[in-house]
């Protein structure tokens, strides 16, 4: 038999490579950042264009390369940051594949500016999939300019299966973030599509976490620190009121190194346990180092994972570190010594004399003399008591009518009939008992039996159905806000706002404004209660940054489905009958009323013959 084995031609193999190194634009900005960063840049400009697919250009100020480093940097295996094998133990590089280059050169459209400080003279190369098809002298400041352009001209089936430009440039934005926060000493400009999106200059990691998530972040972080023999720790965890409905703020770096390890992010949650909502997560930004030689990097191509020698010390170590950092923020009362004592009292209080509590008698109460008109103290309390008792039942009212959004006035007059006027009661006309188990399901009996429902899901069902129709429809009530309400949201928080804004407007919200960091709402669903659009908003920012929507319906479902998750009464609320009933109706008049937008069951019905049978 003929020999058929043969190797790869080097670009087929660098193309090959380009699989794992570059799975979309983020990648490359990754990598291109790292390597200004082993270059020893000190100011990195990162500008993308269209999500990255058109442009990801990266200059810094770094050593720069002579013209043979620049020719030699796009080969495969060619790096200046390992030599031989046992270097790969003593990484103080973010690089050390030396594939990056080869692997982008061959998927993409390069371009290379590059001067070492002592050279004169620029080297400008121009490569396309693998080829250098251009190379010159030129004029160019110190360090390196490496553009990357139509990523994946040349393989169709990966350049379709990109997301949308704003996507995209949430992954990179993310890239960006991790890049930046191990690396406050560094400064970073990050234009998109001609736009400045963070300008970060030169400073502390408190600072750069500031600057990156904004201002208010400042007042939520507690300081992290911890050195023993096997690990140094520091930065910063938030304090566990601020966490968040999404884990966007949760980074862990090694050695400068952003790394993904679910065992050691146990451990800083498990700190927080107890503190923090079991659906919430706690934000936090901590920094360990360790000897180079007690890690293996090298188990992961995009090298977001590491292997620890001990991780089980760490584990320990990390989990005590974060509750003590917890304890003391605890211990100390969450008061805010520096602020102005003078602006708790109100100013016209303060210089004023205290008043005595004005004490007025009835001189003539004789609480043996029987009760008469004559005196006045008694009818009053006798009053007030009955308004107090009519009060009881306004409220309950005014409870059902507004918080669970029911229509309690037909429900109500059905109860009544139902008690008052036994009697006359239409038979054809099925009048349902309901009761509450457990303050989670509603019981009610059917023809056959009996039905458990599940009153969360079963109120999702209903405010899912109904949040669909008013979209689709597009008669979303408004309720316009008297004060308009500001919250502050992170650059990245806004962005995906941004994104979803259209659709939040068929739903009824109407931002007047949206800035930097905070929006203005001056309208909100009809269903929304002003305490609540902080909370929605979170939550909606967060399935959304979970997943990745490209077309407008799936948009509008995953807002159908949070709000109703969110807006939901839920297991351990008690329902008057009421609103056990209104719901059991509004069930049934649904379209779908067997499992939840989340495609659980919503009930199950238990037959007589059922119940017979346990009898037996
Ligand atoms: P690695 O980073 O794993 O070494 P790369 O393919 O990313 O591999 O880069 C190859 C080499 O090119 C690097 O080892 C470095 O010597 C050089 N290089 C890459 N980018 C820069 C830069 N921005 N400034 C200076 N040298 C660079
Ligand atoms: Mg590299």
């Amino acid at each position: 038999m003929a020999d058929i084995i043969k190797l790869l031609p080097d670009h087929v193999a660098n193309q090959i490579a380009a699989g794992e190194v570059v799975q979309r634009p983020a990648s490359v900005v990754k990598e291109l950042l790292e390597n200004a960063i082993d270059a020893k840049a000190k100011c990195i400009k990162l500008i993308i264009k269209d999500g990255g697919k058109s442009l990801v250009q990266i200059v810094d100020d770094g050593i720069g390369m002579s013209a043979t480093d620049a020719r030699l940097s796009f080969e495969r295996h060619a790096t200046s940051k390992i030599q031989k094998a046992e270097d790969l133990f003593n990484l103080s590089t973010k690089g050390f594949r030396g594939e990056a280059l080869a692997s982008i050169a061959a998927i993409a459209h390069v371009e290379m500016q590059t001067k070492p400080e002592q050279e004169e003279m620029a080297t400008h190369l121009k490569i396309e999939g693998s080829e250098v098809i251009h190379q010159e002298i030129c004029v160019a400041p110190k360090g390196t300019s490496l553009s990357v352009k139509n990523l994946f001209f040349n393989i169709p089936a990966r350049r379709n299966f990109l997301k949308s430009n704003q996507v995209e440039l949430r992954h990179i934005t993310d890239e960006f973030h991790r890049v930046a926060l191990a690396h406050p000493g560094i400064a970073f400009n990050f234009y998109n599509n001609g736009s400045e999106l963070f300008n970060l200059p030169q400073t502390n990691r408190r600072q750069r976490i500031v600057h990156i998530f904004g201002n208010r972040t400042n007042e939520k972080l507690v300081p992290v620190a911890e050195d023993t023999q096997v690990v140094k720790i520091s930065g910063y965890i938030n304090k566990p009121e601020f966490a968040k409905k999404s884990r966007g703020e949760q980074f862990f770096f090694v050695n400068d190194r952003f790394i993904k390890s679910p065992y050691l992010h146990h451990a800083i949650t498990s700190a927080f346990e107890g503190l923090v909502k079991p659906d919430s997560y706690p934000g936090y930004f901590l920094y360990l180092e360790v000897d180079p030689s007690s890690i293996d990097i090298n188990i992961h191509p995009t090298k977001t994972e590491v292997k620890f020698d001990d991780e089980h010390t760490l584990y320990a170590i990390l989990r005590s570190t974060v509750k003590h950092s917890l304890g003391q923020f605890n211990v100390v009362p969450a008061l805010d010594f520096e602020q102005n004592q003078n602006l708790e009292t109100p100013y016209d209080y303060k210089n004023k004399s205290i008043l005595q509590p004005k004490v007025t008698v009835d001189k003539e109460f004789n609480p043996f003399q029987e009760v008469s008109q004559k005196h006045v103290g008694i009818p009053v309390l006798k009053k007030q008591s009955t308004e107090g008792w009519e009060n009881l039942y306004v409220g309950l009212d005014s409870k059902v009518g507004n918080d669970e959004g029911f229509s309690s006035m037909q429900i109500e007059s059905d109860t009544i009939t139902g008690s008052i006027f036994e009697g006359q009661q239409d038979p054809t006309e099925t009048l349902a008992t309901t009761f509450q188990l457990r303050r989670k399901y509603i019981v009610t009996t059917i023809k056959s039996g009996m039905v458990v429902i599940d009153q969360s899901r079963a109120h999702q069902r209903v405010l899912y159905e109904q949040f669909l129709r008013n979209i689709t429809i597009n008669e979303a009530i408004s309720q316009q806000l008297l004060f308009p309400i500001t919250l502050p949201f992170s650059k990245t928080e806004i962005g995906v706002l941004t994104e979803i804004k259209e659709s939040l407007g068929t739903i009824g919200f109407v931002f007047s404004e949206v800035g930097i960091e905070e929006v203005k709402i001056t309208g909100v669903p009809m269903m929304v209660t002003e305490s609540e659009v902080a909370l929605i908003l979170d939550q909606l920012i967060s399935d959304f940054q979970l997943e990745t929507i490209e077309d407008s319906f799936s948009q509008t479902d995953i807002l159908a489905k949070t709000l109703a998750k969110t807006l939901a009464v839920k297991t351990g609320e008690v329902l008057n009958n009421a609103s056990q009933l209104a719901l059991v109706n509004d069930l049934f008049a649904c379209k779908e009323s067997m499992v939840s937008p989340f495609s659980k069951p919503i009930y199950i019905t238990i037959s007589e013959n059922d119940i017979d049978k346990k009898f037996i």
